[in-house]
């Protein structure tokens, strides 16, 4: 059941229930009043298949009006799990906190939120996983269906020569493109 229309008021709501789980932690970092999330693909990476960026967020210092925003890419697909859209989110947060890199400072949020593994492609605890899934069903269904790059960044047909059918007699001819768009056909 959808309890959101949008990806964004879906993922702001999540960035709510985030919100008191930054403020408990004892290392001083909390969450701007205002963070701007969005569902779209990051500049570089996006569509890697070995080193995928998942999501990225621009902070503060980068913004006209110094409101962070996050980007999550459209090609996660999982709302919880792992590497999911709501482990990706809190990976970004911390950024959005004022955090830079992912250093002591970053894994200390971290693992402190339930992160764990490699920060740089952090991943959801087990006990982050099953608490996502109350989460899920707090938020309702997300808005969004996975772009699948496999299906939609086909690689374009390079053939130049185009079938061409009398629409008479049904005679086929096999033309260059450049005659079929003068009309020839
Ligand atoms: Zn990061």
């Amino acid at each position: 059941m959808y309890k959101y229309k949008t990806r964004e008021d879906w993922l702001e709501a999540a960035i709510e229930i985030f919100r008191p789980r930054f403020d408990a932690t004892v290392y001083g970092f909390t969450l701007p009043s205002k963070v701007r999330v969005s569902v779209g693909f990051p500049p570089k990476g996006g569509l890697s298949n070995n080193r995928r960026c998942f999501g990225i967020c621009v902070r503060d210092s980068g913004v006209a009006d110094r409101i962070p925003q996050i980007y999550l890419n459209p090609t996660i697909e999982k709302v919880g799990g792992e590497m999911g859209f709501l482990a990706i989110l809190i990976h970004e947060l911390i950024h959005a906190c004022g955090i830079k890199n992912h250093g002591k400072d970053f894994k200390r949020m971290g693992e402190a939120l339930g992160l764990e593994g490699n920060m740089r492609s952090s991943h959801a605890s087990s006990w982050l996983q099953e608490d996502f899934k109350g989460i899920a069903l707090q938020l309702g269904d997300f808005p969004h269906a996975p772009v699948v790059p496999a299906l939609q960044f086909l690689k374009p047909d390079k053939c130049r020569i185009h079938k061409c059918a009398c629409p008479e007699c049904g005679y086929t001819v096999r033309i260059a493109k450049k005659m079929d768009r003068s009309g020839f056909a």
